[in-house]
C-alpha cells in the first residue's frame, strides 16, 4: 500500500529528501519491495546489496539470482541515475499543461532530443496504465472530435485526427475522462471504445451517428439523440451541432481543452506516434484535477514506475536483449511492442 505521508509535499523537501542517489535507492526500493526485498526467481526474502549500486543478490540456499532494482521497469538499462527519473517525474508533475521533449531536454541537459523524447514516451506509458485500472459508470457522454493536422495524409474531414472520447456526467460537473485516437468512424471504432471503457449497465449519451447504434444490445442504457426534428425531418448540420452540444455539453468541454492544451503546449503540431500518449497523459491529470497536488500525482507516477511491468528503455530502443544491437525492422517492433506493453502491465 502506498504511504500518501511518505513524499515531499514541495519542492524544498524534495530536493532535501532525495538529496543523493543513496536516498533516491531507498526510497525506490521501498516502493518496489515494501515488505523488504523479495526475490523474483524463488520468492526468498533475505538479501544482499551491493553497496553504491542498484544491485541485489538473492540470499537463497542454491539460488543466488541477482536482481536490479531497476530491472522490468522503464529504467531498466538507463544509465542516467535515479535522482535524473526522479527530477523528469517532477516535472511531468509540476506543469500542468504538460512538458515538451525540448524543455526536458534543456531542463536536465540531455545530449540528444531524442532521449528527452523517449524519456517522455516511457513515463506517458505509465501514466497511461495508471488511467485503464477502472471502466466508467453512471451517465457516460461519448462523442468524437477532430483535432490538429496529421502527418499522416488525409484523414477525417479535414485531414485531421479524429478522437473519440469519454466523460462521466456527476450533476452539472463532470467525473473521469478516456480519450482515443481512432482512424475511422465506423462502428467497431465507436462501439469498441465504449465497450473497452464503459461499464456495461451504464447510460452512455451519443449523438445520432450510426457506428453507436448497437450500444443497446451490447448491453448499455443507450440515450441516442435524434437526427430528426420534431416533423421527422433530417437535422441541417448546423442544428444537429447545435444540438449535439446541448445533448453532449461535458465531453465537449473536455475536447476543447484538450484542444487549447494541444495548440499551446504543442503548438499544433502532433505526430501519429505520440498522439495517444499526449491523450494518455492529458485524460491522467484531467482524472486528478480537483484531489490531488502535484506532489502527490508524482508519487504516484514513481509508484507505477516500480510496481508495473513496464517496457525496459532497452526493448522500446527496438532492442531484441540489452546487450544487442537495434533492429533493423525498428518499425515491426514498435507495432509488437505496443502489444507487449498492453499486456505487459500489471496491477
Ligand atoms: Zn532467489
Amino acid at each position: 500500500m502506498l504511504r500518501l505521508d511518505d513524499f515531499p509535499k514541495n519542492e524544498l523537501e524534495f530536493h532535501e529528501r532525495f538529496c543523493n542517489e543513496e536516498a533516491c535507492r531507498d526510497y525506490l526500493s521501498s516502493v518496489r519491495w515494501p515488505e523488504g526485498f523479495v526475490c523474483p526467481r524463488c520468492g526468498h526474502t533475505e538479501g544482499w546489496r551491493r553497496s553504491n549500486r542498484d544491485e541485489w543478490i538473492c540470499a537463497g540456499r542454491s539460488c543466488g539470482k541477482e536482481t536490479s532494482l531497476r530491472a522490468g521497469t522503464v529504467l531498466h538499462n538507463s544509465p542516467k541515475p535515479l535522482k535524473a527519473w526522479l527530477m523528469a517525474m517532477l516535472h511531468m508533475s509540476v506543469n500542468k499543461q504538460g512538458i515538451s521533449a525540448l524543455r526536458l531536454q534543456r531542463l536536465m541537459a540531455f545530449g540528444s532530443y531524442e532521449t528527452a523524447l523517449r524519456w517522455l514516451r516511457e513515463l506517458r506509458r505509465v501514466m497511461a496504465a495508471t488511467n485503464e485500472s477502472e471502466k466508467l459508470s453512471g451517465e457516460v457522454e461519448v462523442d468524437e472530435t477532430f483535432i490538429g493536422k496529421t502527418d499522416e495524409g488525409r484523414r477525417g474531414t479535414v485531414g485531421q485526427f479524429i478522437i473519440i472520447g469519454a466523460v462521466e456526467k456527476r450533476g452539472a460537473g463532470c467525473g473521469r475522462t478516456r480519450l482515443r485516437w481512432i482512424r475511422s468512424r465506423d462502428g467497431d471504432a465507436l462501439s469498441g471504445f465504449v465497450e473497452d471503457v464503459v461499464e456495461k449497465g451504464s447510460i452512455v449519451l451519443t449523438d445520432g451517428a450510426g457506428g453507436y447504434k448497437y450500444l443497446g444490445a451490447m448491453g448499455f442504457l443507450h440515450d441516442q439523440m435524434a437526427v430528426t426534428d420534431g416533423h421527422g425531418r433530417q437535422l441541417k448540420t448546423a442544428d444537429a451541432k447545435v444540438k449535439s452540444t446541448a445533448h453532449l455539453p461535458q465531453i465537449h468541454r473536455v475536447f476543447s481543452l484538450v484542444g487549447r492544451i494541444v495548440m499551446g503546449a504543442y503548438q499544433g503540431s502532433l505526430s501519429a506516434r505520440h498522439l495517444q500518449g499526449y491523450l494518455d497523459e492529458y485524460c491522467f491529470r484531467f482524472n486528478r484535477r480537483h484531489a490531488e497536488t502535484p506532489f502527490t500525482i508524482c508519487q504516484k507516477i514513481v509508484a507505477r514506475t516500480m510496481m508495473s511491468k513496464c517496457m525496459p528503455l532497452w526493448k522500446s530502443r527496438g532492442r531484441t536483449h540489452p546487450d544487442k544491437p537495434t533492429m533493423a525492422q525498428s518499425k515491426e517492433w514498435i507495432k509488437l511492442g505496443s502489444k507487449l506493453v498492453q499486456v505487459g502491465y500489471v496491477g
